[in-house]
């Protein structure tokens, strides 16, 4: 069992995608052990992209990721972390399989709806970003 970091990111929820978006986690049959709704400030949208900080959309992914609320989940699960991402697609979603969150629903390479952890570290960095054990039901 692993566990990954997912978020509706702020177009997402504007756009009323939090129960689609859900409905296919459940319907990959992933476990949620962790949900909140959170407005980030572009400070904390800084600390989470750091990995990103030297790339020319740093300052525009942290304006658009702290524009607004995201829904932040936890999700366990057998091969989670590659598996979320399957059903993610590709961060460009002109790129992105048939059928995928991305592809269904993105409008642009930045508002891409969803994200997803993409290794064990990572996925270990960005879950205690936003989450103490406590609010972990796991
Ligand atoms: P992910 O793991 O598929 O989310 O992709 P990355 O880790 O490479 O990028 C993080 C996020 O930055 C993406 O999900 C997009 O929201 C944004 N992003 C990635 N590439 C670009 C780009 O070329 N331009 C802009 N404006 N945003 C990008």
């Amino acid at each position: 069992m692993e566990k990954t970091l997912s978020i509706i990111k702020p177009d997402g929820v504007s756009k009323g995608l939090i129960g689609e978006v859900i409905k296919r986690l459940e319907a990959a049959e992933f476990q949620i052990v962790a949900m909140k709704l959170i407005n980030m400030t572009k400070a904390q949208a800084q600390g989470f992209y750091a990995v990103h900080k030297e790339r020319p959309f740093f300052d525009s992914v942290t304006t658009f990721m702290s524009s607004g609320p995201a829904v932040v989940m936890v999700l366990k699960g057998v091969n989670v972390i590659a598996e979320y991402r399957k059903i993610m697609g590709a961060t460009d979603y002109k790129k992105a399989d048939e059928g995928t969150i991305r592809k269904s629903y993105a409008t642009d390479i930045e508002k891409n709806v969803v994200h997803g952890s993409d290794s064990p570290e990572t996925a270990a960095f960005e879950i205690s970003y936003f989450f103490n054990r406590f609010e972990i039901v796991d």
